[in-house]
C-alpha cells in the first residue's frame, strides 16, 4: 500500500487532486512542484497513515519506514546532502496538514536533522557559525516542546535569564557561542526534566516529529477546532517532510506571506507581508510587526520600512510571475508562503485565500469579469452564512470619535463590549449575555474559544496575517491587530492608550473597517449592500427554483425582509400582534370574558386593530403572496404571571386579583406546547378564528382598493393533525370570505391551508389536502413533536449529546434529514398525490439554514421562509442547491 508520495525538482507522484489523502498542504506543494515552481524537495504521508496510527494504539504501519526512506533517498539526491551526514547535512521540516486548513491547530517542527555534529556543518557551508547554533536551539525548543512534550515557557525562561545575564534586550545580539551555550543549557534541562537525553541521532528525530504531528490531530485545541468547523476525526492529518530552505542567512533572506489579492476588500493587488532574516513562522505569530511585500502596500500603511519589492526587486518580480500563474492555474485567490533563502525563492505553501465577504464577493465579481470563472462558480463561491458578515453595523460617521489607539483594520466591521483579557473571562461574560471585547498582546489557538464568545477582538502586536486576524476574518466578527500605540498590563489588568488607562469591565467600541479603537460607547449605522452583492444576488436569483418569502409579524420586520430581497411573507404570527401598545389589555379582556357574548365584544375592538395591521402588511408586499396564521399559542401567555403582576393587572382593569388568579388557574396547562392552542383554539372558540378571518379579508379589500394590485391572503391552520380539524375551522373562514365579499361586492381569491407540524399530519397528508390548498412545514413544532423533545427545554441536553457524539448537529437549527425530513417527504408525496399542483413552503427556524434549504430544494418544496436578515442567506442558498 503506497503511504508515501514524492515531490520536488520539477514533478510529483501527487496533485491538487489528491488533497483527501495529501492534506491540503501536500497537495499543493505536489501540484506546485509538477509546474515546475521552485518547491524544496519533499514527500508527504498520506492521512490514511494517521488513521491507521489511531486505529492500531498509536503505532505507525510496518510499510511505511521503508517508503518513507526511499522518499528522502529521493530528497537526497535532489538537494546533494544527506541526512543525518556530517559533513553535508540535510536538514527537514515536519508538517502537518488536513483536507482542510486547520490555522495553528497541529504542530511543526523545522530544522529536524541538527544535532551536535550536523550544527558544525551547517555553520561551515553557511559561513555563518551564529546561525547554525541559533537553529539548533530553535530546533531544541521545537522538538522538546512539540515532540518530548517540555513547556516552551521552560526554554524560553532559560533565554530570558541568560540574556539577562549577557545585558542583551534582544534574540539577535547574541553570538554564536552565547547560543551554544543556550544549546547546551537547552539539553539539560530536558535531561533534568525529562531523564532522557535530546535525541541526536536524525531517524530517532525524524520518526519522533512524525508521531508528534499524528498525536497533535487530537490535541484540545484541534479536537475544539473540528467541532466548531464540523470537520471528522477520521479525516485525520498528512505529514509533510521537506528539505528545510532558511528565511535567517542574513539580510538577502527572507520569509513571507502573501496573498494575491487584498483578503479584506478584494481589490486586485498582490498583498503581503515578510521579514528580513527570520524563519518561518515568525511572521505568522506576530512576534516581530512585518514589512509590506509592495511599494503600494507600504505606502498605504505608512510604514518607513522598505518593501520586498524595493529591497530584493528579482525576488519579488519572480514572486509576482508565480502569483499571476497560480491565481490562474488554480481559478482563485492564492494565500501563499514563501521563503527567500540568499536570494534565491522558494514557495512553501499555496492555499485558496480566506477572505472577508466583501473581499470574497468583489473577488468572484471581478473573476466572472475577468473570464476566470462563471456566474454559476461565482455564486457557489460564497458560503452563504458569511452574507451575515456584510449585515454588520458601522460606526456612525457623523460622530465624534474619542480615538484612544489605533492598529491594522485586521477585520471589518465594528462593535461595543466590555473590556476583558482572557478567553476565559469571555466565555463566562458570554454565558451571563454580556458583550465583551477581548483585548489581548496577541492570541494563538489557544483563545480560540474566548475568540468566539467576544464581540471583536483588540491585539497590541502581530500584523494582516496574525493569529488574530486571520481568525477574527474567518469568523466574521471585528479585529484591530497589533494596536502598537497601545499596551496591555496583563498583571495590573490595564489597556493603556494616548494617555487613557482602562480596566476590565470598561467600554470600548472597536472599528475593524478603520483599525481605530474608540473609549466607551458609539452609535452605529446598519449595513448598505455593495454592487458586488446585488449582482451576485441577481445571478443566485436567476439560477435556483424555489422562491424566499419572509417570516415577518410587523411593518418594520416586512420592510426590512423587501429590502433584502424577500418574495412575501411565508409566515405572519398573528399572536405578536395583539402584543402591540395597549393591545393587551383589549386581549385580555377576551380571555377572562365568561361568554361568548363577553368574548365578542373585545374580539369587536380586536378587529380594526387587526385589520390595520393586515392592510400595512398587504400594501408593502404590493401584490406578493401573504401567508398569515390564525392564532396559535396558548391564551394563558397573554396573562400576568407573577402575584405582582397580577395585582397590578387585575387593578388596571378594575377586576378582582382573585377573579383573575381563578381565571388564570383555569387556563393552566401541563403540557402548554401539547395543550389548548393551534386550531385548538380556534374549534373552541370559533369567534376568533371569525373576527382574525373578517380582518384578513377586510384589510384585503381595501389594500385591493388602495393599490391596485391583487391581493391573495393566504391563511394558515396551525397544528392540525385530523382533517376534521381543519375542515372544521375552513368552514369559519370561507362563511366570512363570502359575507365580507357581499359587503363589499368585490371578489378575493383566497387559500385555505395548513400548517404540517405535527407527525400525525404528516403521514395523513393525502387526506388533509383534500381540505388544504397549500402546505407549510412548522418545522419547529415538527421538529418538537418527532424527537418528543421540548423545544423550550431542549437546550438543558442537547450540547451534551453533541459532546457525548450523540448527535452531530441541533435538530432545531439545522434539520433532521432522517426523521423530521422523512416525513416532510412523506407529507410532501402524499400531498400531491391528492393535491398535483399544491404549494409546498416551509417555515420553521430551518427555513434560514443552508444546509435544511438544500434538503428543501432536494423534497422540491416551491418556497423556503426565514427571518428578514436570513433572507439574502437563503437566496444564496436555494441558488446554490439548484447548481
Ligand atoms: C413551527 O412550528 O415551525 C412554526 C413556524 O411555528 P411556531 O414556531 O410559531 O410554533
Ligand atoms: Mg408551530
Amino acid at each position: 500500500r503506497k503511504w508515501v508520495y514524492t515531490f520536488g525538482g520539477g514533478k510529483a507522484e501527487g496533485s491538487s487532486a489528491d488533497r483527501d489523502h495529501l492534506g491540503g498542504k501536500g497537495a499543493n506543494l505536489s501540484e506546485m512542484a509538477s509546474l515546475g515552481l521552485p518547491v524544496p524537495p519533499g514527500l508527504t504521508i498520506v492521512s490514511d497513515a494517521c488513521a491507521h496510527y489511531y486505529s492500531s494504539g498509536k503505532r505507525l504501519p510496518d510499510d511505511l519506514k521503508a517508503q518513507v526512506l526511499a522518499g528522502i533517498k529521493a530528497i537526497e539526491v535532489e538537494t546533494g546532502r544527506g541526512f543525518g551526514d556530517v559533513a553535508h547535512p540535510l536538514l527537514l521540516s515536519v508538517r502537518s496538514g488536513s483536507r482542510t486548513s486547520m490555522p495553528g491547530m497541529m504542530d511543526t517542527v523545522l530544522n529536524l536533522g541538527l544535532n551536535d555534529q550536523t550544527v558544525e556543518a551547517l555553520g561551515h557551508h553557511s559561513g555563518d557559525a551564529r546561525f547554525a547554533w541559533d537553529s539548533y536551539r530553535r530546533f531544541i525548543q521545537m522538538y522538546g516542546d512539540v515532540v518530548m512534550g517540555l513547556d516552551h515557557e521552560v526554554f524560553e525562561e532559560i533565554l530570558e535569564d541568560e540574556k539577562a545575564r549577557l545585558g542583551h534586550e534582544l534574540d539577535t545580539e547574541l553570538s554564536a557561542v552565547e547560543w551554544q551555550h543556550v544549546v547546551s543549557l537547552y539539553k539539560q534541562v530536558i535531561e533534568q526534566e525529562l531523564e532522557v537525553p535530546f535525541p541526536q541521532d536524525p531517524d530517532v528525530q525524524l520518526w519522533g516529529a512524525v508521531g508528534a504531528v499524528f498525536s497533535s490531530w487530537m490535541n484540545p485545541r484541534a479536537v475544539t477546532y473540528r467541532m466548531l468547523h464540523k470537520i471528522p476525526a477520521e479525516w485525520g492529518t498528512a505529514v509533510t517532510v521537506q528539505a528545510m530552505v532558511f528565511g535567517n542567512l542574513g539580510s538577502t533572506s527572507a520569509t513571507g506571506v502573501a496573498f494575491t489579492r487584498n483578503p479584506s476588500t478584494g481589490e486586485k493587488e498582490l498583498y503581503g507581508e515578510f521579514l528580513v532574516n527570520a524563519q518561518g513562522e515568525d511572521v505568522v505569530a506576530g512576534i516581530r510587526t512585518p514589512q509590506s511585500i509592495t511599494e503600494a502596500g507600504r505606502i498605504d500603511s505608512g510604514s518607513d520600512k522598505p518593501s520586498m519589492e524595493k529591497l530584493m526587486p528579482e525576488a519579488f518580480a519572480e514572486f509576482q510571475a508565480i502569483c499571476a500563474r497560480l491565481e490562474t492555474h488554480y481559478r482563485d485567490m492564492q494565500d501563499l508562503e514563501f521563503t527567500i533563502e540568499r536570494g534565491k525563492l522558494w514557495m512553501l505553501q499555496a492555499r485558496s485565500g480566506k477572505r472577508t465577504t466583501k473581499a470574497a464577493m468583489k473577488i468572484a465579481v471581478d473573476m466572472v469579469a475577468e473570464g476566470l470563472i462563471s456566474e454559476e462558480e461565482a455564486v457557489m463561491r460564497i458560503e452563504p452564512s458569511s452574507l451575515d458578515q456584510l449585515l454588520h453595523p458601522t460606526i456612525d460617521p457623523r460622530v465624534t470619535r474619542h480615538v484612544i489607539g489605533s492598529g491594522l483594520p485586521a477585520s471589518p466591521g465594528a462593535a461595543t463590549g466590555e473590556i476583558v483579557f482572557t478567553a476565559e473571562e469571555a466565555v463566562a461574560a458570554e454565558a451571563e449575555g454580556r458583550k465583551v471585547i477581548l483585548v489581548r498582546v496577541e492570541t494563538s489557538p489557544e483563545d480560540i474559544h474566548g475568540m468566539h464568545a467576544a464581540e471583536a477582538i483588540l491585539t497590541t502586536r502581530g500584523g494582516m496575517t496574525s493569529h488574530a486576524a486571520v481568525v477574527a476574518r474567518g469568523m466574521g466578527i471585528p479585529c484591530v491587530a497589533g494596536a502598537g500605540t497601545m499596551r496591555v498590563d496583563l498583571r495590573q489588568e490595564k489597556l493603556i492608550g494616548m494617555g487613557v488607562t482602562l480596566g476590565k469591565g470598561d467600554i470600548i467600541t472597536i472599528d475593524g473597517s478603520s483599525g481605530q479603537v474608540l473609549k466607551g460607547e458609539v452609535p452605529m449605522l446598519q449595513p448598505e449592500l455593495s454592487g458586488d452583492f446585488q449582482k451576485l444576488m441577481q445571478w443566485a436569483d436567476r439560477t435556483r427554483r424555489m422562491t424566499v418569502r419572509t417570516n415577518a409579524d410587523t411593518p418594520q420586520d416586512a420592510r426590512a425582509a423587501r429590502s433584502f430581497g424577500a418574495e412575501g411573507i411565508g409566515l405572519c404570527r398573528t399572536e405578536h400582534m395583539f402584543f402591540e401598545g395597549d393591545r393587551i389589555h383589549v386581549m385580555r379582556d377576551m380571555i377572562l370574558a365568561e361568554d361568548e357574548a363577553g368574548r365578542r365584544a373585545a374580539l369587536d375592538k380586536l378587529l380594526p386593530m387587526q385589520r390595520s395591521d393586515f392592510t400595512e402588511l398587504f400594501t408593502i408586499m404590493h401584490g406578493l403572496p401573504v401567508t398569515i396564521r390564525m392564532l396559535d399559542p396558548p391564551l394563558h401567555e397573554f396573562l400576568p404571571k407573577t402575584e405582582e403582576e397580577i395585582d397590578e393587572v387585575a387593578n388596571a382593569m378594575g377586576l378582582e386579583p382573585g377573579f383573575m388568579r381563578r381565571r388564570i388557574d383555569a387556563l393552566h396547562e401541563f403540557n402548554p406546547m401539547l395543550g389548548h392552542r393551534g386550531c385548538r383554539l380556534a374549534i373552541s372558540y370559533p369567534e376568533i378564528a371569525e373576527m382574525q378571518a373578517r380582518a384578513i379579508f377586510e384589510a384585503a379589500v381595501s389594500a385591493a382598493r388602495e393599490t391596485g394590485a391583487a391581493v391573495v391572503p393566504e391563511i394558515m391552520v396551525p397544528l392540525v393533525s385530523l382533517k376534521g380539524e381543519l375542515d372544521y375551522v375552513k368552514g369559519v373562514i370561507d362563511r366570512v370570505a363570502t359575507e365580507v365579499m357581499r359587503e363589499a361586492k368585490l371578489e378575493i381569491s383566497y387559500l385555505v391551508g395548513t400548517m404540517i407540524e405535527l407527525p400525525r399530519a404528516a403521514i395523513r397528508a393525502h387526506v388533509i389536502a383534500e381540505a388544504a390548498e397549500f402546505f407549510s412545514f412548522g418545522t419547529n413544532d415538527l421538529t418538537q413533536t418527532t424527537f418528543g423533545m421540548s423545544r423550550d427545554d431542549a437546550a438543558a441536553f442537547i450540547p451534551t449529546y453533541q459532546r457525548k457524539g450523540i448527535i452531530v448537529q441541533d435538530p432545531f437549527i439545522s434539520l433532521d434529514f432522517d426523521g423530521v425530513g422523512e416525513l416532510i417527504r412523506i407529507a410532501a408525496e402524499r400531498g400531491r398525490r391528492t393535491r398535483p399542483d399544491m404549494k409546498l413552503g416551509i417555515c420553521g427556524e430551518h427555513g434560514g439554514d443552508p444546509t435544511s434549504i438544500h434538503f428543501c430544494e432536494d423534497v422540491g418544496l416551491d418556497y423556503v421562509s426565514c427571518s428578514p436578515f436570513r433572507v439574502p442567506i437563503a437566496r444564496l442558498s436555494a441558488a446554490q442547491a439548484a447548481i
